[in-house]
């Protein structure tokens, strides 16, 4: 490489709605939150301290047109993009990069994404211009290929035919401390902390269960070490930030070796309010007192389904209604606040939809959730499963849609969760995200 620095610029393309595409999922998002882009936030990592200079535009945070988007990258020259893709609206997303290379035929055009990953010779098909396709955003396959090396990871379109991306044998998964500037860009919120600012870490990648309805298994399960859980929390005290979201996605899988991360969390001396996604079935009192005592203050738990059978017969998610309300009721003791996942629709008697709607309310309000957050079915890429639940879901889904939306303004707008919400606002930061929320649940049709 000569005296010129190699230009990579990390983006999110642009999107006319509010919308995610990492972690190996993409969707439209709820509500105005915006969240890291997790895999250009660990690729920014391993080219932090290289002799490439960074670049990152996250134009759905930003609501940038595709003109203004190109306008901004025109600005910045990248000799190199790693842009993220989604599945959920792949023909935008090629109608922009079929622009972007027009633009600036030289770029070299690198995606990663749900598509990148499940189903990467349709991607390549629908962005020719596509010159690899990052399979691992926890793996370097990126800098080892743009530095002359060749990796598992990055599946390049003139290689034929490349094997699926082998699971790291690792149990770990390891990556560099992100590069300072990816995370002092935008002023990513959420309203459940003080200082809604937070700052995206994990603990592992993947998941060990097989749920049906989830690809997040398909990637496997790896653990990150604690001593680099801890120099990133370190790197995230010191870069100013006081909230953190854990974006395992299902936190605390393995009880001692959780104790072990609290256990080094506190010797820290480091205070954060912090937020994770988990299983009802994974907590118990100890794990919970001692969540509550390095500053959880919110813990969103995958409930799903309030009927026993279909949990364990058509999602292979075998938890029971009793560890699901012990769950609710520990979290209320140790004053974390709770979430309930639910999917809406998810029953074995599918047929009768007011009676499914008076139970699913019943339900919420015995176990009682600090909030709600409802999705609708959907198959995500890699997932084949059949299943007359599913299909029902599929082939009914602007009614399930619309179910969601009117439990969610039932819910939201009940005397109880508004005086719980009002309790709750601490900071003047807060009250304005959270007005700004209720604007656009009030708004959402
Ligand atoms: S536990 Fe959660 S992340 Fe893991 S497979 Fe099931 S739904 Fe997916």
């Amino acid at each position: 490489m000569n005296n010129h620095k190699h230009k990579l610029l990390l983006l999110n393309p642009p999107s006319v709605k509010p919308v995610f595409r990492d972690c190996y999922c993409s969707g439209t998002s709820k509500g105005t939150f915006f969240i890291h882009p997790l895999d250009l936030q660990i690729q920014s990592g391993f080219f932090s301290q290289t002799e490439f200079e960074l670049e990152f535009i996250d134009a759905v945070c930003e609501r940038l047109s595709p003109a203004k988007t190109l306008g901004k990258i025109g600005k910045f020259a990248p000799d190199t993009i790693l842009s993220l893709v989604g599945e959920t609206f792949l023909k935008d997303d090629a109608a922009f990069f079929s622009q972007l290379k027009s633009a600036f035929p030289p770029v070299r055009l690198f995606l990663s994404g749900d598509t990148a990953k499940f189903s990467p010779e349709k991607l390549f098909r629908n962005v020719p211009e596509a010159e690899g396709l990052l399979t691992d955003f926890s793996s370097p396959g990126l800098l080892e290929h743009l530095t002359g090396r060749s990796s598992a990871n990055l599946r390049v379109s003139t290689s034929n035919p490349e094997p699926r991306t082998p699971n790291s044998v690792s149990k770990y998964v390891e990556y560099p401390i992100p590069w300072a500037g990816f995370m002092q860009k935008y002023p990513y919120q959420l309203p459940f902390f003080n200082d809604p600012r937070y700052y995206s870490i994990i603990a592992s990648f993947g998941c060990p269960y097989q749920c049906r309805y989830c690809n997040t298994h398909l990637i496997g399960y790896r653990t990150r070490k604690i001593e680099h859980f801890m120099e990133e929390l370190h790197f995230a005290f010191a870069s100013g930030f006081k909230s953190l979201y854990v974006r395992d996605a299902t936190f605390m899988v393995d009880k001692e070796r959780t104790l072990r991360l609290f256990e080094e969390w506190k010797k820290t001396g480091l205070h954060f309010q912090w937020i994770c996604f988990t299983r009802p079935d994974l907590i118990d009192e100890e794990l919970v007192a001692k969540a509550s005592s390095v500053g959880c203050c919110l813990m969103m738990l995958g409930v799903e389904s309030f009927d026993e059978d279909c949990l364990k017969n058509n999602m292979s998610r075998s938890i029971s209604l009793t560890s699901i309300r012990n769950a609710f009721r520990l979290l209320r003791k140790y004053g974390i606040r709770s979430a309930a996942q639910m999917m809406i629709g998810m029953r074995r008697n599918f047929q009768n939809i007011s009676d499914y709607e008076e139970n699913l309310r019943r339900f919420l309000r015995n176990i009682d959730p600090d909030y709600i957050s409802l999705s609708v079915f959907f198959r995500r890429p890699g997932i084949e499963a059949v299943d007359p639940i599913f299909t029902h879901i599929e082939s009914n889904e602007k009614l399930y849609k619309t179910l969601a939306v009117r439990i969610n303004r039932i819910f939201y707008f009940h005397p109880r969760t508004l005086g719980r919400q009002i309790h709750l606002i601490r900071t003047p930061k807060q009250f304005a995200l959270l007005f700004k929320i209720a604007a656009g649940l009030i708004m959402r049709r």
